[in-house]
């Protein structure tokens, strides 16, 4: 009797287990609209991708992180923290432009490679100076992957009629935010460092592409833009 009032103890236990882990992971109203916003909102620049079979789902993570990213699956997840962050639906599509254009170049998977690589270049030459060179020869491949990256997701973005200023705006705020010590940005921040750079790239970006494809949307009010006309052609003067 002893023994079955204990098994029954640890049914029970077990279950509630399982039962609170569900309720942890389970997605509030206000969560699941989020989920359906971002889910939305990345679905409709997929057409625009190289590869549009490389998104395989969208999913929202509950951490109040401001952060998002794309996986070896091929699935976008967005934290709770980078939604509440973002100051309108344009920024949602930079970000989710962004993170599309790693899987449609296949960045995930050649970053693992690259990085296997690299610990066998730092295996190989080994200790202190090994660690170093495989790490400067990862960091080299994934800058080239985050500019890859912001030019083909501000085409998507834009393709899918979000207005393309957007992404300059967004960038200059996860700036503004990380240079104010936001603490729950790091992450982000770690593997998409924004510099001048980095901001002022767009500003360029948005000008070349109207002057390549006048037909696009909002090049009337970006041709007519003096702060993006002076990135470009001081972008022009140094080359
Ligand atoms: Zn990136």
């Amino acid at each position: 009797m002893k023994r079955l009032a204990a098994y029954m103890a640890m049914i029970l236990s077990l279950f509630c287990v399982s039962v609170n882990s569900l309720a942890k992971d389970k997605l509030s109203a206000e969560e699941e609209r989020a989920r359906q916003q971002v889910e939305r909102i990345c679905l409709s620049m997929q057409q625009y991708m190289e590869r549009p079979d490389n998104l395989k789902s969208v999913k929202l993570d509950k951490s109040p992180e401001i952060n998002a990213y794309a996986d070896s699956d091929n699935n976008v997840t967005f934290l709770m923290g980078m939604v509440d962050f973002v100051r309108d639906e344009n920024e949602l599509a930079v970000v989710c432009g962004h993170e599309l254009a790693h899987l449609a170049a296949k960045h995930i998977s050649r970053s693992l490679f690259t990085r296997i690589v690299s610990s066998v270049a730092a295996d190989a030459i080994g200790g202190f100076a090994g660690d170093v060179a495989g790490t400067a020869l990862y960091s080299k491949q994934s800058r080239k992957h985050e500019r890859e990256a912001d030019r083909r997701g501000l085409l998507y973005m834009w393709q899918a009629g979000y207005d393309p200023r957007a992404a300059w705006k967004f960038w200059q705020s996860l700036e503004n935010q990380y240079e104010q010590g936001n603490a729950s940005i790091s992450k982000y921040f770690g593997t998409h460092p924004v510099t001048r750079e980095r901001v002022e790239n767009f500003k360029v970006l948005l000008v070349r592409n109207c002057y390549d494809s006048p037909a696009l949307s909002y090049c009337g009010e970006i041709l007519a833009d003096e702060e993006l006309l002076k990135a470009f052609n001081e972008y022009e003067e140094r080359d």
